[in-house]
């Protein structure tokens, strides 16, 4: 125990020392903190948390919008072990990553960082992420619990969210790696929840994290989150960073003297501080800079999203004339601004990476970071002329696309859809190139060109891994992680998004993303889940069986019927029954990736649990799984489904509720044992035919189905006497005979 520490250096351990180091104190060593999440950023002397300052050289994966695309669990393993590698390397104990928030808007500022709008998804990759991480001795800081989904007036906006939204998209991503990776630490964010800050949010970091999803590791605030350390550490918060210069220590400590705080409060966090130096304990690695540059390359090359190839115009035949236009070839933009920026090891340039593969290829730059140039464009539409095929680069600059602030629109910078247009009016065939972050507009210039690249945020290894797309050495395999809307007001927090007067309202409920699309049949640019190949699948022979009351199986065959390799991505929806509650017509509930020489067939089998059954009972507070008819449909996307097959589910089963005088007059009657009574009492004396009529008018109780039936019983023509009603509640209370 620490009890023979001070208080003072009890509580100085619970805070950094600097930027990225917690201090020294009451006999435990210092542990260093560094970002996260697709690369390592250690920083030396000058530290800072916005991507000012250079840090250590490290590999630069792709961004957490690019690796989603790969939908490919083990990939992302494989970048955390890579990642975990590095950081042990670097001397640091806690990567801060991953970063998991779902993207509730396109314009969310750190889509770039995140992984999808999916919870599943989102949960799937990130679990793996944190068991590559810390399968090398390093701690993952899963972030940023909770509901950080803008960067507008991040540090002080309060998300409004109702408690079964919550639990079913923001919270069930976090609930999926906490429960199934078992992450050394969580990052509290910085905005509030419904009112409280999630760095002094007890339910949130106790009640929630600890007590019901099993966490037993340490929670480190955001970057400067908190805002009172006597209130956060009690809720469960027990590392401050960085440094508050004293302020942290000097609280907890005048806390403790009045008795307004425990010291046990103190020696809890403390204990878990220690757990998690002895689990970080080893130390000295080496990495392969090749090596890691490889598996980046092969990364990115698995997380393009091919989204258009009309006229197979794509890949490239060796021989093809090229002609690339467009500064981001030579420039290229790999990674976002702010606490994630990386410092490459090395970036390979598009245009030199295409020259090698194809020799002599002509370029234009076509516009500047600053815009538009009438010259730079008239040059590109003579060089477009003269080729076979013309590659346009196009896509947000990392000035775009930064932690601490959202994006306003969709568009491309000024200059890129003039050049587009430009280009495609002249070349005979052209391709579009996209390196963005988050999601840009495909308008209008998408029906103009012959192929569409859709390269997210690559990493350090982007002029690689397009050529091989562009060759075919690799096949792409990349599916959406988030819609792609026609236009931003299609997308469902549209008239939420970014809040007001320090709040915002997540009005769309479990509408996000594809969710919203699919219910209502709003239409998208591209669905989440698209992708092309340069090879084409079969999916055939789906068969479904129940397991259990509350799980399914699921097989379906899966057939390369082209050329060449390649991988299909198999996405299991599940359409919900009629409900209690309003649920999306459809929602991911498992996926696989499986890679198939050209003729080789595969039977898969995916299970779907309970968390692809269930919802957030908001009355109840509990998970519910409604007995009846689900479907369990196969896609190449969510609205393209192929296949369908229905399943029976006992799901759970509960005593029928007890009655009151308020309950509806629906609830009576549906309730199976109060419901036949009432009926049969009612019609008591009532000869055949007024019998058939009732029967036949039953449609009629629907115009008062929603009244409480105390009111109901007292109308005319009912006279329901009160003991009736009493009798009938009674009756409801009834242990359910057996
Ligand atoms: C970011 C975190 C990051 C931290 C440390 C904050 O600004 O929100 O994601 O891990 O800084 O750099």
């Amino acid at each position: 125990m620490s009890d023979h520490h001070s208080i003072e250096e009890r509580a100085s351990a619970l805070g950094g020392q600097d930027f990225t180091g917690s201090t020294a104190a009451a006999g435990l060593p210092a542990i260093i903190l560094s970002d996260g999440p697709h690369g390592v950023r250690r920083q030396g002397r000058t530290g800072d948390n916005l991507g000012v300052y250079d840090s250590e050289p490290a590999t630069c994966f792709p961004t957490g919008s690019a690796i989603a695309s790969s939908w490919n669990p083990q990939l992302v393993r494989e970048i955390g072990v890579a990642l975990g590698r590095e950081a042990r390397a670097l001397d640091v104990q806690v990567l801060l990553g991953p970063a998991v928030n779902l993207k509730r808007s396109p314009l969310g500022g750190r889509n770039f960082e995140y992984f999808s709008e999916d919870p599943l998804l989102a949960g799937v990759l990130g679990a793996e992420w944190v068991k590559g991480v810390q399968s090398q001795g390093v701690a993952a800081s899963v972030k940023h619990f909770a509901v950080n989904n803008q960067e507008t007036d991040r540090m002080r906006v309060s998300a409004e969210v109702d408690e079964r939204t919550l639990r079913e998209l923001y919270l069930a991503v976090f609930e999926r790696i906490v429960t199934q990776a078992t992450p050394w630490t969580v990052m509290s964010s910085y905005n509030a929840i419904n009112g409280v800050y999630s760095s002094e949010n007890r339910w949130l970091l106790t009640d929630l994290l600890r007590d019901e999803w099993g966490f037993d590791g340490l929670v480190v605030s955001d970057w400067g989150a908190i805002k009172d350390r006597v209130v956060a550490l009690a809720a469960g918060l027990d590392l401050e960073m960085p440094s508050s210069n004293g302020a942290g220590t000097r609280d907890i400590v005048s806390a403790v003297r009045e008795g307004r705080l425990g010291e046990d409060v103190v020696d809890a966090s403390i204990e878990r501080l220690r757990q998690l130096i002895e689990r970080t304990a080893e130390r000295g690695a080496s990495f392969d800079i090749d090596a890691h540059h490889r598996l980046a390359r092969r990364a990115a090359a698995e997380s393009v999203v091919l989204l258009r190839n009309e006229n197979s115009t794509l890949p490239l035949k060796p021989e093809t004339k090229l002609a690339v236009l467009g500064a981001l070839a030579v420039d290229p933009q790999f990674q976002g601004g702010g606490s994630s920026h990386v410092n490459p090891t090395r970036v390979d340039i598009p245009l030199e990476e295409l020259r090698t593969a194809f020799g002599d290829v002509a370029f234009a730059p076509g516009y500047t970071s600053d815009g538009a140039d009438e010259a730079l464009l008239q040059e590109a539409r003579r060089v477009a002329g003269d080729a076979d095929v013309a590659i346009v680069f196009a896509g947000l600059w990392e000035s775009e696309q930064s932690e601490g602030f959202d994006r306003v629109d969709l568009h491309l910078p000024p200059g890129q859809v003039e050049l587009i247009q430009a280009v495609a009016a002249v070349a005979p065939r052209t391709v579009v190139v996209l390196a963005n972050g988050g999601v840009v507009s495909l308008e209008p210039w998408h029906d103009s060109v012959d192929a569409i690249v859709e390269g997210w945020a690559l990493g350090q290894a982007i002029g690689g891994a397009i050529t091989d797309v562009l060759t075919g050495a690799a096949n792409p395999s990349g599916r959406l992680a988030e819609t792609i809307p026609v236009s931003l007001a299609d997308t469902p927090s549209y008239f939420n998004f970014p809040g007001e007067q320090e709040a915002v309202r997540y009005g769309e409920g479990v509408f996000v993303g594809y969710r919203a699309h699919v219910t209502s049949g709003q239409g998208a640019r591209y669905p989440f889940g698209h992708g092309l190949s340069y090879t084409t699948f079969d999916i055939s022979d789906l068969s479904v069986e129940a397991s259990g009351v509350d799980g399914a199986v699921v097989r379906v065959t899966v057939t390369n019927t082209g050329a060449v390799a390649g991988a299909e991505v198999v996405q299991v929806y599940v359409a919900p029954p009629a409900s209690r509650v309003r649920r999306p017509a459809r929602e991911l509930g498992a996926f696989v990736k499986v890679t198939l020489e050209p003729g080789e067939s595969r039977r898969i089998e995916l299970e779907l649990d309970r968390t692809a059954f269930r919802f957030w009972d908001a009355r109840g507070h509990r998970w519910w799984v409604e007995p009846g008819g689900y479907g369990v449909e196969i896609g190449r996307s969510a609205t393209d489904i192929l296949a369908r097959v229905d399943i029976e589910l006992d799901g759970d089963t509960e005593a029928p509720p007890e009655l009151t005088r308020t309950s509806t007059v629906k609830e009576f009657f549906a309730h199976p044992v109060v419901g036949p009574a009432l009926m049969e009492g009612m019609l008591a004396n009532a000869t055949p035919e007024q019998r058939e009529a009732a029967e036949a008018g039953a449609d009629m109780l629907r115009m008062v189905d929603s009244m409480p039936m105390d009111q109901f019983a007292r109308f005319p023509g009912v006279g329901l006497p009160e003991e009736t009603l009493d009798m009938l509640i009674a009756l409801s209370r009834q242990p359910a005979e057996v």
